[in-house]
């Protein structure tokens, strides 16, 4: 597939504290501007699989926010796949479409819409094709897992630690098999709540992280003003931008592990920036709307 690119920057940036250690990201954000970059990791093999397998149809699910379905209809565009996204909640379908599912569609993704209910027991409302591939939420599998790994390269060997922020934890665990001998993988749940059934634990190795479930900030895409303020104010140091539901909350995590003297001196951190900055505008609009602090798009 193309739309891998060969050469990610690492960056070096400023956090409060951090002057005896030192901090950089991966700017996995920098590829496109709706699609966050680790997503392509975790289509990669999947695609390259349904191919082989000669799928014409690639079927995926998600939410109506789903950061996965737009770039799984992205992806299968580039990659000449039909694509269907089964979204969860059946009372979207006579509804306006917000920008998420815009881009799915002019991608030429097809929408299903389903209840709750269907969705939570994966059942398709259509039969499936022996020609249609499916790909689990969010990636979530050994294809997404192996896509992962290649998010590190050899020239990331000089870092001590990789921090990086756990949604379905794919790409995690996929992080979590590609370390370098020295390297300890630091996990930041933006989840509230036990992550027992997660599918981090089933792919990751186990003796490589280390997860901290603190740092959800109030729960998955809850953005309080405290949240808003390290987003801008990291925006104001190092010229650009963190989402606030995945990598705001982990640079938050971070930053407090910095100033808490988890870290020894002159350690270097790697910390992966996924992209996800199209769910700044939505959050603006739900800020404004309860006149709370908004997040800044512009110096
Ligand atoms: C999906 C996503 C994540 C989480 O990745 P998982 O593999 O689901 O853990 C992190 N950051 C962004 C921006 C994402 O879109």
């Amino acid at each position: 597939m193309t739309i891998l690119p060969t050469q990610i920057k690492n960056q070096r940036v400023f956090l409060p504290g951090c002057d005896r250690v030192s901090v950089s990201m991966k700017r996995l954000d920098l590829w496109h501007p709706v699609v966050s970059g680790n997503k392509f990791f975790k289509l990669k093999y999947n695609l390259e699989a349904a191919s082989k397998m000669g799928a014409k149809r690639i079927v995926t699910f998600g939410g109506a926010f789903s950061n996965h379905i737009a770039a799984c209809a992205y992806a299968c565009n580039n990659a000449g796949f039909e694509s269907v996204g089964i979204i969860r909640g059946e009372e979207l379908e006579f509804q306006e479409r917000n920008a998420t599912l815009r881009f799915a569609e002019s991608c030429g993704m097809q929408l299903q819409f389903v209840s709750r209910e269907i969705y939570s027991k994966k059942q398709l409302p259509f039969k499936i094709a022996s020609t249609d591939f499916i790909i689990p939420e969010g990636g979530a599998n050994e294809w997404g897992v192996q896509g992962c790994r290649e998010i590190l390269s050899e020239s990331d060997s000089k870092f001590d630690f990789i921090a990086v922020s756990l949604g379905t934890g794919i790409t995690a665990a996929g992080l979590s098999h590609a370390l370098f001998p020295q390297q300890q993988l630091l996990v930041f749940s933006a989840l509230k709540g036990a992550l027992t059934d997660s599918d981090f634990f089933t792919f990751a190795d186990a003796k490589r992280y280390r997860l901290f479930e603190q740092y959800h900030c109030g729960g998955y895409a809850k953005c309080p003003p405290e949240l808003v303020h390290f987003i801008n104010d990291f925006y104001k140091q190092n010229g650009f931008l963190l989402d606030p539901i995945y990598t705001g909350k982990m640079m938050f995590g971070l930053g407090d592990l910095v100033q808490n003297g988890f870290f020894k001196n002159g350690a270097k951190i790697l910390a992966i920036h996924t992209g996800g900055l199209q769910a700044i505008s939505g959050m603006n609009a739900r800020l404004k709307a309860n006149e709370l602090l908004e997040i800044q798009t512009e110096l």
